[in-house]
């Protein structure tokens, strides 16, 4: 899940996507209301957390901005500016939600997963398919037998990409579009590695739910899963 984390306060925004970092997002920070305009533009961001208060454009100038250019990504305000028509002003700006600071980590994460799953076609309280489903605490994927769940242990890559496929079912996606949503900008992006990270999925979850479409990219094939699921 790629995360835009705009923040001028660095401390703040480095413990911050520390944070995030550990919770299975990849994570790019900007310090400025400019450099959050363009990267927002410009790199396809699954979430973005906005500061209000940013050193030049204002956060909520950048959001209208975003807004007018057709971006839709589910942005959440987080900002020490609580009074209830900033919150208003802020909606209306095109927010999905707001959190005032101080506020604890474990809210802002249940508030992001659940932008996510309001923004994927796949609902629901849980990420489940069938009988696949991740593990967002954990960052692992269960697999159902019979009456329990067995533990697929998963490494931080793995969790992410089989994370984003779920939120995507049935959608074809290329190896770069997937790379471009599994790892942040200061990564090495080689669409080259995301075939052996399917590999190992694939070997991870013993059947083929993974498909391949030759020359087009790989799905998640959700048929597959719900037949199983028994
Ligand atoms: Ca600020």
């Amino acid at each position: 899940m790629r995360l835009l984390l705009v923040e001028d306060e660095l401390a703040l925004s480095q413990e911050l996507s520390t944070e995030l970092a550990r919770r299975g997002f990849a994570v790019d920070c900007s310090h400025s209301g400019s450099d959050a305009a363009f990267m927002g533009q410009s790199e396809p961001y699954d979430i973005i957390i906005l500061d209000l208060g940013l050193p030049d454009i204002s956060g909520l100038e950048v959001l209208k901005q975003w807004r007018n250019n057709g971006i839709s990504t589910p942005v959440l305000i987080l900002t020490a500016r609580a009074a209830w028509h900033e919150k208003v002003e802020g909606f209306r700006a095109g927010a999905d939600d707001y959190l005032s600071k101080p506020f604890h980590v474990e809210e802002l994460v249940v508030r992001l997963q659940a932008l996510l799953k309001r923004a994927s076609p796949q609902t629901g309280q849980e990420l489940r398919i069938g009988c696949l489903r991740v593990n967002e605490e954990r960052q692992i994927a269960q697999w159902q037998e019979q009456d329990h769940w067995r533990d697929i242990e998963l490494t931080g890559v793995e969790f992410r990409l089989l994370r984003y496929m779920l939120l995507h079912p049935g959608k074809i996606m290329s190896a770069s579009h997937l790379v471009e949503h599994v790892y942040d900008f200061n990564d090495e992006k080689e669409s080259n590695v995301i075939e052996v990270y399917i590999s190992r999925l694939r070997k991870k979850l013993c059947r083929n739910v993974i498909r391949t479409r030759r020359g087009q990219g790989y799905f998640l094939d959700a048929d597959v899963l719900r037949e199983t699921d028994s």
